[in-house]
């Protein structure tokens, strides 16, 4: 049985999307098997991927709304290795068409049953906001990972961001666990990342990931190359913090 992890936070730009890609393809190389969905209609997984958006048969939307059987939508091995469900524009069709339908949070959930066994990590890149996508996401996940920027505010932000995860599983998902906090972006100079970084420590505890993402050009770069940071540049920080975040996961017991 595959274990599904949302990687969501309500915030844009925090680093959902590089960590979705990048962690996908780190957990391939450890010869896992691998699916990533990509449930943001921007897209940016997909593109990270090498798979082009504009020329995609089938998106989440067919696999929401049009009862396309997950095995017909899925993309087989893309430049990061792992399979793929695609998003693009489409999905904000599916989120407007989710409201019409029957048990709409768990449509999610339902698709994914059949591909279940053929998997041993699910990852879905969420959308930044806390709509029906997102709600199903978190109801067909084991656990949340939040990647989160050290910055002002961010641990009021990150508190809100618990309490709705707690609210929400308390009606879709009641086994919903946070799988933990992944600082990203992260610059060991700037001293304010360090002093949110501790406080995030002593607020979360084991919760945050010992791996810390850095700030690295490379993570930005290998998108428009249509691959993750491993298989474009192999020796840089972002590419081998993201594999140390793979063996992390690995070893962690959620609880
Ligand atoms: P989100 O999915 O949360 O909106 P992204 O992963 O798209 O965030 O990241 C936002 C921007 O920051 C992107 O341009 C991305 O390439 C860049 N970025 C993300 N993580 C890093 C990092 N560790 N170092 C440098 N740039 C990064
Ligand atoms: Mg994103």
């Amino acid at each position: 049985m595959a274990k599904v992890i949302s990687i969501a936070n309500q915030k844009g730009g925090v680093g959902k999307t590089t960590t979705a890609v990048n962690v996908a393809a780190s957990m391939a190389a450890t010869k896992r098997r691998v699916l990533l969905i990509d449930l943001d209609p921007q897209g940016n997984a997909t593109m990270g991927s090498g798979v082009d958006k504009y020329d995609v048969e089938n998106t989440c939307y067919e696999l929401l709304i049009e009862d396309v059987p997950a095995k017909e939508v899925i993309i087989k091995n893309t430049a990061g290795k792992y399979d793929l469900i695609a998003g693009n524009s489409d999905v904000t069709a599916a989120e407007i068409k989710l409201m019409e339908v029957f048990a709409r949070e768990l449509r999610l959930r339902r698709a994914l049953e059949s591909v279940q066994h053929d998997y041993d990590y699910i990852f879905i890149d969420c959308p930044p906001s806390l709509n029906q996508l997102t709600v199903n996401a978190m109801a067909a996940s084991d656990s949340v990972l939040v990647p989160m920027q050290c910055e002002y505010y961010a641990l009021e932000g990150l508190t809100a961001l618990m309490d709705t995860i707690h609210k929400l599983a308390s009606v879709v998902n009641p086994n919903l666990k946070i799988e933990g906090v992944l600082r990203t972006m992260y610059d060991p100079r700037n001293r304010l990342a360090n002093d949110v970084s501790e406080q995030l420590k002593r607020h979360f505890g084991d919760q945050v990931y010992r791996t810390v993402i850095p700030r690295n050009v490379r993570l930005a770069e290998a998108p428009s190359f249509g691959t993750p940071a491993m298989y474009y540049d192999k020796s840089s920080t972002g590419a081998k913090a993201y594999l140390a975040l793979a063996g992390e996961i690995l070893r962690r017991r959620v609880t």
